[in-house]
């Protein structure tokens, strides 16, 4: 079954006012489980949008919106973390790693929230660096870092708490070609371990194809690139 599927999404900002914008309207995707989809939207059609509400961060006006076989519309909000905590990754341009704690901290950290132990935490800590060739950075903080080291440490984070779904934005915007590619790597390498799914927004045609598959956002709909 999938692990996310966004039935007839529709989604206005300023809705009844003057100043309406209509970023969503029929918006269809699934994702099945270990499936990559990279997510191509000229800037402005309504990626960041898109991305918000299939990680329930943002509510979508209709439409049904399921994240791992379960129905989140009508849930409250409280109810909604839960599931983007349990089930969701996220991953940034710029990746928002806790600048006063190692690179093994920040992936910890997401995980005692979670009330998994210490123990059990560090491992896995040291397991998903270790993944993404960076078992020897552990102990070091994101400024003793290089942009590609952090950035895996981002992706790292974002898998702390072994969600089904790895929503990322422009994950490898900011990186010059070479250390895009290592990332990427990195991440498929995650993907293909954990059986994770992902809808990875990206600019880079490159990237986009070695995906397993490509969708466009274009007029508030996806389709088929
Ligand atoms: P993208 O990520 O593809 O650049 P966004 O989802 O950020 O697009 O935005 C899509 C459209 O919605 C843009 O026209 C943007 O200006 C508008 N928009 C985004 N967020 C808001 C908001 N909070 N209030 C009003 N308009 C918004
Ligand atoms: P925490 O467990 O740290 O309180 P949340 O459950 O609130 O985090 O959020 C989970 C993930 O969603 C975090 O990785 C964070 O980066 C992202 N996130 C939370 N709120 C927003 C937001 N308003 N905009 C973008 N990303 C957010």
């Amino acid at each position: 079954s999938d692990v996310l599927s966004l039935e007839n999404v529709a989604k206005s900002y300023n809705r009844g006012r003057p100043n309406e914008v209509t970023v969503l309207s029929g918006a269809t995707l699934n994702v099945a489980r270990g499936e990559v989809v990279a997510l191509v939207a000229p800037s402005g059609a309504g990626k960041s949008t898109l991305l918000h509400i299939a990680g329930l961060l943002d509510s979508a006006d209709s439409g049904k919106i399921e994240i791992a076989g379960r129905d989140v519309s009508g849930l409250s909000d409280r109810q909604r973390t839960g599931i983007r905590r349990a089930e969701v990754g996220f991953v940034y341009q710029f990746h928002h790693l806790l600048p006063e704690f190692s690179a093994a901290e920040n992936i910890v950290l997401p995980q005692l929230v979670n009330a998994v132990s210490t123990r059990e935490a560090e491992a896995r800590a040291a397991k998903l660096l270790a993944n993404v060739g960076l078992a020897e950075r552990a102990k070091h903080r994101p400024a003793e870092m290089s942009g590609g080291e952090q950035q895996r440490v981002a992706f790292c984070r974002a898998l702390a708490n072994a969600p089904k779904l790895l929503l990322a934005d422009e994950p490898t915007g900011n990186l010059d070609p070479e250390t895009s590619d290592i990332v990427f790597e990195a991440l498929m390498a995650l993907a293909r371990e954990e059986g994770l799914s992902a809808v990875i927004a990206t600019h880079n045609p490159e990237l986009a194809a070695r995906m397993d598959r490509i969708v466009r956002l274009e007029g508030g709909a996806l389709k088929p690139a």
